[in-house]
């Protein structure tokens, strides 16, 4: 399995509260995950298609899924918005119909479904777009892309349960 966390060393997009920025926030999601997971002495073989602030084109992002032969592809994002009433998860899958989609339509729509149970976010539904690391896995493996909250608005922060994990987190 491949995560993918999102944007490098030259771009970063999202700026959150505090001022962390998203390239920053979902490395750290992504480590946490690993770091899960050994904790339950690994039962899921990830890689990381960087393991820090590291420049990496989206080709290599997808080519490196496809030379591991990864049986799943996460690209990891936060979102942002200019409307303080923005709220919620957001689960991208391929809009081109591949070989891969229905499992990767099934499987954003049980992550979704598990962010809302166990962190209380809300959803914002199952999207579909030509994202060029989704264009160029969907052939080979379920791949998703994860908008994981608004994390320039203070709220998506506020969720008592959604906080502490998240500090946990971050
Ligand atoms: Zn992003």
């Amino acid at each position: 399995m491949v995560i993918d966390p999102g944007h490098d060393g030259k771009d970063s997009v999202a700026i959150g509260i505090n001022g962390i920025q998203e390239k920053d926030a979902v490395l750290k999601i992504a480590k946490k995950i690993l770091e899960l997971n050994e904790k339950k002495d690994a039962p899921l073989d990830i890689y990381l298609t960087r393991y820090s602030d590291t420049l990496i084109s989206l080709s290599d992002r997808t080519n490196l899924a496809r030379a591991l032969n990864a049986d799943l592809f996460i690209s990891l994002h936060c979102n942002h918005s200019d409307n303080p009433n923005a709220r919620g998860i957001e689960v991208y899958v391929a809009n081109a119909i591949s070989k891969y989609s229905d499992e990767s339509i099934w499987l954003a729509f049980l992550i979704q479904v598990e962010l809302n149970n166990n962190l209380g976010f809300e959803s914002r539904g199952v999207k579909f777009s030509n994202f060029q690391v989704k264009r160029e896995t969907v052939d080979y493996c379920p791949s998703v892309l994860l908008e994981l909250g608004f994390f320039n608005i203070g709220d998506e922060n506020n969720f008592p349960k959604r906080q502490k994990l998240l500090r946990r987190w971050l």
